[in-house]
């Protein structure tokens, strides 16, 4: 497959950095009710934080970074007894509240009370290697009647942003056009899809190193040296996407730490209906929403109202200063009667973690939207199991370099 086919250079360079960012992660818990494979956190019997610990974690957010949203992570928040007030918390520092779970403990009541609190959007962890009763073997297309429920329950809620997120392994990755063609059938409930490269630790080329002491890594949670690839990129999913939607093509990234040319998180919006794709949000729309969001609201945008997805016809007017939706728009309006019809405007995103350069270093997320607090310090909430173990991120070499 050619992972050189996508420019970097030809998309929207998402403005997200350390201090001034769309989204931050908070771990209000590492405790889960359920297993998945690529878990990259300590499921910890007492892994609830207490309240005034979880204040103090969004001051930190507060003190040191702009966001607009908080991502409410885990483990699974929504076994944490105080979730509605953590969501009163993130409201009340204006930020909005994004719950990230697994939908296990989501009950109609919860949701009302959790709406009532002021939660702005989910983003349901859904995907087949997890250990889910009664979806266990299932694969990911099956899982589509779960992802079904959910949007459902949140769309007869009315106005809370709906997103889900799949690990995707080798074994998996076949199923994300159809998983993306689920997307569509769904666009008036479902806002985003968000597809996270499987990834784990490489003990076969590299050494793990806490200053001058070698780590035996399999002393951390993280998986290591599975029998599956660990190093797929997004470019290899644009490809594969490619052939159901020739069309398909991304508008804005966020590039890696030491790659400048790799996608560690590629966005992707596309103008649709239920039945139609009539094309692609493009770099300059993208950089006006992020800039006038910014401008109005001092914020980078990362989830919108959901009535806002629903607006795709206004957002065409934005082909006045952007190829791919003034092409979009000839597209829509090439039927005059598409005057009455509804346009939908949906996210897909690709996230492509750690990788590892020749000599060792490690290619993070260059402007990490998924930074949380340990300490008091902002850290990757994908490596902070090295915090929490060691108190520093390890340092990676090729193998054998330093023996
Ligand atoms: S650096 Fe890690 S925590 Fe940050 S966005 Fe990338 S994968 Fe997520």
């Amino acid at each position: 497959m050619n992972t050189n086919s996508l420019n970097h250079l030809d998309y929207y360079r998402l403005p997200w950095n350390l201090t001034d960012n769309s989204i931050s992660w908070l771990e209000p818990t590492s405790k889960c009710n359920l297993y998945c494979e690529g878990c990259y956190r300590l499921n910890e019997k007492d892994g609830h934080k207490t309240l005034d610990q979880i204040k103090d974690d969004l001051d930190v957010f507060v003190k040191l970074r702009n966001a607009d949203g908080v991502s409410i992570a885990g483990g699974d928040p929504l076994t944490h007894p105080d979730i509605i007030e953590i969501v009163k918390e993130v409201k009340k520092r204006n930020m909005k509240p994004i719950i990230n779970t697994n939908g296990l403990a989501l009950t109609k009541e919860l949701l009302k009370d959790l709406r009532k609190a002021g939660v702005f959007g989910f983003t349901f962890h859904i995907d087949s290697k997890q250990t889910r009763p009664h979806w266990k073997n299932k694969t990911e297309l099956e899982l589509n009647e779960l992802r079904y429920k959910y949007a459902k329950m949140l769309y007869e809620e009315g106005n809370i942003s709906c997103a889900f997120n799949s690990t995707v392994y080798e074994d998996t990755m076949k199923y994300v056009p159809e998983m993306v063609k689920w997307a569509q059938d769904n666009i008036d409930k479902v806002q985003v899809m968000v597809f996270i490269l499987y990834r784990a630790v490489n003990n076969k080329d590299y050494d793990f190193y806490l200053g001058p002491k070698k780590i035996d890594m399999t002393q951390l949670v993280y998986n290591n040296d599975p029998d599956t690839r660990t190093d797929i990129k997004a470019n290899e999913v644009v490809e594969l996407l490619r052939k159901d939607y020739p069309d398909f093509d991304p508008c804005a990234y966020l590039n890696g730490s030491e790659k400048p040319d790799s996608f560690k998180w590629l966005l992707t919006g596309r103008m649709a209906t239920k039945k139609k794709i009539y094309g692609y949000m493009g770099r300059k729309g993208m950089e006006a929403v992020q800039m006038f969001n910014h401008l109005f609201y001092n914020k980078y945008l990362a989830y919108a109202e959901p009535k806002w997805a629903r607006r795709g016809k206004t957002m065409l007017l934005m082909g006045t200063f952007d190829r791919k939706l003034r092409k979009t728009f000839f597209n829509f309006f090439k039927n005059p009667l598409n005057v009455f019809k509804r346009l939908h405007y949906q996210s897909v995103m690709i996230i492509q973690p750690v990788d590892y350069t020749k000599d060792g270093r490690q290619n993070m997320c260059d402007g990490c939207p998924d930074i949380t607090v340990w300490n008091g310090e902002l850290v990757w909430s994908c490596r902070m199991e090295e915090q929490l173990n060691y108190g520093y991120n390890l340092k990676t070499y090729p193998k054998d370099l330093l023996n």
